[in-house]
This record gives C-alpha cells, structure tokens and sequence, in this order.
C-alpha cells in the first residue's frame, strides 16, 4: 500500500516537473556505441540516395528561406515543416525556444542569410516551460541561466504557459525586426506544434498562435494576406 502511493507520488512528481525529474537520468556509453553506429549507416544511406549533385549544390551557399527558433525536445523535427529541409530551414534550438539565448544565431538568418520568415515553434509538454513556471533554484547554474529568460507564471497550465512564451518570443522579435516587418521584408510567426493535442485542433498539428504581433484570428489572416510596400515595389520592378 505504501509502495503503491509511493509510485503514485513519483508519478505526480514526475507529471509537475518532467524537466527536473529528467536531469539526473544519465546515459549510457553502451548505448551511445551502437547508436553511432546506426548514426553512421543512416548517413550513408542518405549520400549515396542524394547523390552528387546534391551535394555540390550545398556547396555553393544557402539562401533558407525561413529562420526556425524551436526547442530542442526530440520530439521536434524539421521532417514535419519541410520535405526537403536541406537549405531551406536556418534551424535555431534551445530550450524553451528562445530568442534570447540565441539572439546572435536569429541575427545571422535574418540579416545575413535573408530569410523572409522568422518561425518561432513552441509544442505541448515542453519541459523547460514546465520548469521555469515551478521552482527550478536548485538545477544547474546554465541550465537556470537559460530557464530565467523564459517569463511564465509560476503553477500555470502547460500549454498556457507554452503559448504565452511563444507570444513573449514573437514580441521580442517583433521589437528586434519591427521595420523589416513594416516594410514587407519579413513575417514573423508563433507557432504549437501540438503533438499531445492539448489545444484541441487534433494531434500533430502545428498550429499558427501569432503573426507579427497579432494573436486575434482575423488579424492574424489580415496579416498572411497582407500586400507588403516591398511586394509593390517588386511589381513596379517588373513592369
Ligand atoms: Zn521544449
């Protein structure tokens, strides 16, 4: 009966707090060896299928057209956004899908690579959300470095506190690039990709919480379809 409620206790231990729960689990080298293995035949299946050409064209630079923050969980993929990723998507991770851990990083896909689209993609279950909304003083100095920039209130629902991150993000952004916004040179969206189906829309889906700035439906599609000054210019260009 004591071992019974024990479990539960860890259980629920384990529901509040899975960021923390997970930070003393350590690997194990045996693992790792025979995963790298894998690692290394999957690779070469992946050359030898693209061939080349492929790859001489990644030689010659990249122009992706979009700029991805997203959090680091192994559960977030690229094969979800894009079938072919491969120079397309400037992928920023961190934990808790933050800007301003990485705010060199979002610069550089920005202003020097010129993506047009800055996405900012948070999802359900996030454990750095889970740890910066609960007591996290006693984890490690740079993990709480990196959680202290993640402005949530403590005891809130998961997906609340995911979404309003994803909006904290997309205002940081947005007062970063608010001319390039302006001017028709970049769309900024947040974004849950949803895979627990916490917000109800079906599972998996990612699903678009703000653009530039703008978080009420009907502004947010005002936004998508928008006529940019930068999209005038081009058509007075090609007439
Ligand atoms: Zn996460």
């Amino acid at each position: 009966m004591i071992k019974k409620k024990l479990v539960s206790l860890l259980f629920a231990a384990t529901l509040v707090t899975p960021f923390m729960a997970s930070a003393h689990e350590h690997g194990e080298a045996g693992i790792a060896r025979s995963f790298i293995k894998e690692i290394q035949a999957v690779e070469s299946s992946y050359a030898s299928v693209h061939g080349a050409a492929f790859f001489q064209e990644l030689s010659k630079g990249q122009h992706p057209r979009a700029t991805v923050v997203t959090c680091s969980d192994s559960r977030v993929h690229t094969n979800m956004l894009d079938q072919s990723p491969e120079g397309d998507l400037f992928m920023i991770r961190d934990i808790g899908n933050q800007i301003a851990t990485a705010r060199g990083s979002v610069e550089y896909g920005i202003n020097h690579l010129g993506s047009s689209l800055l996405l900012i993609i948070g999802h359900s279950k996030c454990g750095a959300i889970a740890a910066a909304s609960n007591d996290y003083s006693s984890l490690e100095p740079a993990i709480k470095k990196e959680l202290d920039t993640i402005k949530v209130d403590k005891g809130v629902a998961s997906i609340d506190g995911v979404k309003t991150n994803v909006n904290n993000q997309v205002a940081d952004a947005m007062n970063e690039y608010a001319e390039a916004v302006k001017e028709g040179h970049l769309l900024i969206i947040g974004a849950v990709y949803d895979f627990a189906d916490d917000m109800k829309q079906g599972a998996g889906k990612l699903n678009l919480i703000n653009v530039n700035g703008q978080t009420d439906a009907g502004k947010m599609q005002s936004e998508l379809v928008r006529k940019d000054i930068a999209d005038e210019k081009d058509a007075v260009k090609h007439h």
